[in-house]
């Protein structure tokens, strides 16, 4: 059975103490235990408050990018060492904001992949299509290159510790959202994909989370399909009762 996962991406917000509380909302909350496994992932400065609150509750936490870089004399810069010393569990990487505003290219997340497996720190892989991607119907086109390159030189056992999300950009951050058929046909698409690449034991186990302005509204409707295993939220991770009321979705 893989995985159901719900991961809220706080993005930049969220001063320190914002922060705190949001996370003691979450904590606090009794539903909050229950269903899906939670990942919450605050701007840096708030990581290792986050790991030490979330202890013994079913939370993880992630941090929202790291470098490509082992270490050294790269000013403003995190490793993937570093956040390994937290102790924290996942890193969100190749999110479209990241690709868009940091050129940001499948080759250089496919570095930022590497740092994270030689440093035990679970990938969240992001990927999907732009508007006129999909109007020109060159969607799967373009996640099955993504993927492709993300992916590259990465073993089967490596990926064992990957999650894949799904986020059509003209979703995120927009209140569109993908419609269930267009997010399982996707989900299903990218499931093959990687069956045809590392073999059905790691497609069978494989989660993948759907991204763009899922809401408690609308989740119910995307988990109930086959290959959706999740939701990557934004703008509603940033609300506790919002982004609880995602998780229990399932
Ligand atoms: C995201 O940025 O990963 C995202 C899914 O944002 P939103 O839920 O706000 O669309």
């Amino acid at each position: 059975m893989r995985k159901q996962i719900v991961a809220g991406n706080w993005k930049m917000n969220m001063t320190f103490p914002e922060g705190i509380n949001l996370i003691q909302e979450i904590i606090n909350n009794p539903s909050s235990l229950k269903g899906a496994q939670l990942i919450i992932s605050p701007p840096y400065l708030l990581l290792n408050q986050a790991v030490k609150l979330t202890q013994g509750n079913n939370i993880s936490v992630a941090a929202q990018n790291c470098s490509e870089h082992e270490k050294g004399a790269f000013t403003g810069e995190i490793s993937a060492s570093m956040l390994n010393s937290l102790q924290l569990e996942y890193v969100i990487l190749g999110h479209s904001e990241r690709r868009a505003y940091y050129g940001e290219t499948d080759q250089l997340i496919n570095q930022k992949i590497k740092q994270c497996l030689a440093n035990n720190l679970k990938p969240i892989v992001c990927c999907g299509e732009i508007l006129k991607e999909r109007e020109n119907n060159e969607h799967f086109n373009v996640v099955a290159t993504q993927i492709k390159g993300m992916l590259e030189e990465i073993t089967a056992k490596e990926f064992k510790s990957i999650i894949i999300a799904y986020e059509p950009v003209w979703a995120i951050g927009t209140g569109k959202t993908a419609s269930p058929d267009q997010a399982q046909e996707m989900h299903h698409f990218i499931r093959e994909t990687i069956r045809n690449s590392y073999g059905s034991e790691i497609a069978d186990n494989l989660s993948i989370l759907y991204g763009g302005s899922c809401k408690p509204s609308n989740a119910k409707e995307l988990f109930s399909n086959s290959d959706v295993d999740g939701g990557l939220i934004g703008g509603a991770s940033l609300n506790a009762e919002d982004f609880i009321a995602i998780a229990n979705s399932f």
